[in-house]
């Protein structure tokens, strides 16, 4: 993987997962130090380059690059600067002069990362573009899972609410798909994408049939703005269908986990309980989060400087 790009699950096979996910436990046991720093990546420079807002993936970004002893930059100009092709590849050329080891993109828009990546010589880990992928969100969500149950063949997985819009449902079913899980998707009508189960998963607008049977049940966020009439008739009939809590949750299994990959609007896709409380998992997930990222910025961006020093 060294000096490949992450730019989604899709491109991954099933040996890479498993790969990044074992490095990624490995790295867990840096987070219980006393003192929570290892050399691996001591002299290399990280760009968080964030055309976005972000509060975990980029903090945790940023926590990963400095447990690993990396320099870690932050860079976030305004989106709006940086949507057409050339102030793009501009921005990357810039960068590019400054020699980073490796480039952490959010952009607003579908695809910016992969031309960052074509006009980079460093590694681009995509960390979260448009409504396409979100790969270190799904990561540390099979993490989370695969600790939770021991397992992740043969599980079944219910992803709840705006898959429309959601890079991170994309990118879990790719993932949770080649891991060998069973993939649902429950949302209203117009929030499921046309072709959905061409991927492989299906698709339910009842969610209690969903729910039957689940392992894992993920919500994803709401964007109050973007649904309200648009797409649902309102935000406290979606919840009323949609979100989950205890009563609805009984549908599942029952020792079945609650996911969410945050920011949650609590009462609207989660109850208030359930987005505190067990069986919910979202701040397992946040503190994943940092030994997932650590992995991945080993493994994309480690090595060759080690190699070169040990050579
Ligand atoms: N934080 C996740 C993302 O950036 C989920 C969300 O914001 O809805 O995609």
């Amino acid at each position: 993987m060294i000096g490949r790009d992450l730019l989604g699950i899709e491109d991954l096979d099933r040996a890479d997962l498993e790969r990044i996910l074992e490095t990624a436990e490995r790295m867990q046991e840096v987070g219980t130090r006393e003192v929570k720093k290892v050399p691996t990546l001591r002299g290399r420079t990280i760009v968080n380059l964030f055309f976005e807002p972000s509060t975990r993936t980029r903090t945790s970004f940023e926590i990963a690059g400095k447990r690993l002893s990396a320099d870690v930059v932050n860079f976030s100009p305004t989106s709006s600067s940086l949507t057409k092709d050339e102030s793009i590849l501009d921005t990357a050329r810039t960068l590019d002069a400054m020699a980073p080891d490796a480039v952490v993109v959010r952009h607003k828009v579908a695809g910016v990362p992969k031309r960052i990546a074509d006009a980079l010589a460093a590694p681009v880990i995509n960390a979260g573009d448009g409504a396409h992928e979100h790969p270190t969100q799904a990561l540390l969500d099979l993490l989370t899972v695969y600790q939770e149950k021991g397992r992740i063949d043969g599980l079944s997985v219910t992803i709840v609410g705006d898959v429309l819009h959601s890079r991170v449902a994309r990118s879990n079913i790719y993932g949770f798909l080649k891991l060998g899980a069973e993939v649902r998707v429950a949302a209203p009508p117009t929030l499921i994408p046309p072709a959905i189960e061409t991927l492989g998963v299906k698709a339910f607008t009842s969610l209690r049939e969903a729910l039957d049977g689940a392992d894992v049940v993920m919500a994803l966020r709401i964007q109050r703005e973007r649904l309200d009439g648009a797409y649902v008739p309102s935000i406290r009939e979606y919840s009323a269908t949609f979100g989950l809590d205890r009563t609805k949750l009984r549908f599942a299994k029952d020792d079945a986990i609650v996911m969410h990959p945050g920011p949650v609007n609590r009462g609207v896709e989660l109850s208030h309980d359930l987005a505190d409380h067990r069986p919910s998992v979202i701040l397992d997930q946040v503190r994943n989060g940092v030994a997932l990222r650590m992995a991945v910025l080993y493994l994309f961006a480690g090595r060759p400087v080690a190699a070169a020093q040990e050579g």
